[in-house]
């Protein structure tokens, strides 16, 4: 089953609303397999965003994203790299669409609340990133076998 990774901003900790973004994941019926919560380093940062390294904005969101501890989730589920895309809205969260987490928690573009893997080429890299083979430990949920129909499990 697909896996992808989110990072609940320093923005989403410090405003004690982290509950509020997984609880919307959990409703969704997506499963939570990792968790963790850390100080990211400016190395991972660097890596993480790599794309935007030569962007004017960039050493803002490395502060920003240093400026208190966030939270690391490998969430899994059939097609959830654009799932959860889609749940986290557009970057701009003015310019959301009303009901994504993007648009009902914040204004900002910087401080928009969630990172969501962009494909899964992406998530497999970055949950190689942050999780090291030691820290995944599987579960199954109680009513796993209800979540799909059998021709959607592969
Ligand atoms: N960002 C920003 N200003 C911009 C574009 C991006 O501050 O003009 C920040 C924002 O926090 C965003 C992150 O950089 O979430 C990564 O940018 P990306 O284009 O990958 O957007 P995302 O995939 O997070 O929607
Ligand atoms: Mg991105």
């Amino acid at each position: 089953m697909q896996k992808t990774l989110i990072i609940l901003k320093p923005d989403t900790i410090t405003r004690w609303i982290s509950w509020k973004i997984i609880s919307r994941l959990e409703d969704k019926w997506i499963k939570l397999v990792w968790s963790k919560m850390v100080r990211l380093t400016e190395d991972q940062l660097k890596a993480h965003y790599s794309h935007l390294a030569d962007k004017p904005f960039f050493p803002g969101i490395v502060e920003f994203m240093t400026s208190a501890p966030v939270i690391l989730q490998v969430w899994e589920g059939k097609d959830v790299v654009e799932v959860i895309r889609l749940i986290a809205g557009v970057t701009n969260s003015r310019q959301a669409q009303p009901g994504t987490i993007r648009w009902d928690f914040s204004m900002s573009i910087g401080n928009n609340v969630i990172h969501a893997s962009e494909n899964l080429e992406a998530a497999n890299e970055e949950i190689a990133r942050f999780f090291s083979e030691e820290e995944i430990y599987s579960y199954a949920r109680a009513d796993e076998n209800m979540l799909y129909s059998p021709d959607e499990v592969n």
